[in-house]
């Protein structure tokens, strides 16, 4: 090439407008990806996007407003009408109302896999996540189909594993229930196979997405791992 070529790429190159940085995280129901993603959000001064947060609200309001989980057609309504948002702690809130603790009742968790198996319920939820991976200045997101559905163009993508017992063990410490593993266990397993099993955007670990299985291991170790390789480090935990 020429050295005119080569200022001309050099320069274009400088000029490019740089991509905001998009980390993207799946995995089963107890992975570790809220911790992880949030901690992780903190370190790289970016915001964090619970999408499950997002299909929580969904069944929580579709149970207050007495919409059954199967209830197609109304559930969509249901969605497209709905002014969904998260406040600076990473909380939802719709119209004005933080949603925050409520989304995490048992009875939400043991309907929401259902709801969010709806194409309907899908289609409008991803489009508002995808609206807020335009509109923030970059982001961590996890969930179920972050990486193959939502921002399969991520600058980062990762898949969080750990064996059924270990996620199974960390919910019931989270949930302050340490005697209830096995049922815990059960509920988690039930709703991996609602969730890997739907025809729709199901959980899978994608093709190019690093697997990082984090069996034994701290989520602030975890943090690290991923914060080395997202800055170009390379180091799996
Ligand atoms: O991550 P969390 O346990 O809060 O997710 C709740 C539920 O929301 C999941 O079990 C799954 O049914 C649904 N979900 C989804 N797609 C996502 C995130 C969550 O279908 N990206």
């Amino acid at each position: 090439m020429h050295d005119e070529q080569q200022r001309a790429v050099a320069e274009a190159t400088a000029n490019a407008p740089e991509r905001p940085l998009v980390v993207a995280i799946d995995g089963p129901a107890g992975a570790g990806k809220s911790t992880v993603a949030r901690g992780l959000a903190a370190k790289l001064g970016l915001r964090f996007l619970d999408t499950g947060a997002m299909y929580r609200a969904v069944t929580l309001l579709a149970i207050e407003a007495g919409i059954a989980p199967s209830d197609a057609p109304q559930l969509t309504a249901l969605c497209e009408d709905l002014e969904l948002d998260f406040d600076p702690a990473g909380q939802v809130v719709v119209d004005g109302r933080c949603l925050e603790p409520e989304i995490r009742r048992a009875d939400v968790t043991g309907h929401v896999s259902e709801v969010s198996a709806q194409p309907g319920v899908r289609a409008a939820i991803v489009a508002r996540q995808q609206e807020f991976g335009r509109r923030w200045e970059g982001l961590v997101a996890e969930g179920r189909d972050t990486t193959t559905v939502v921002f399969p163009d991520a600058s980062h993508r990762f898949y969080l594993d750990a064996s059924p017992a270990e996620r199974a063990r960390r919910r019931a410490l989270e949930l302050g229930v340490p005697d209830e593993v096995d049922r815990i266990q059960a509920e988690i397993e039930l709703r991996d196979g609602k969730d890997s099993g739907r025809a729709h955007s199901p959980l899978i670990h994608g093709d190019g997405v690093e697997l990082v299985q984090t069996d034994g291991l701290e989520a602030e170790g975890v943090i690290e791992a991923l914060l080395e390789l997202v800055r170009g480090g390379g180091v799996q935990p």
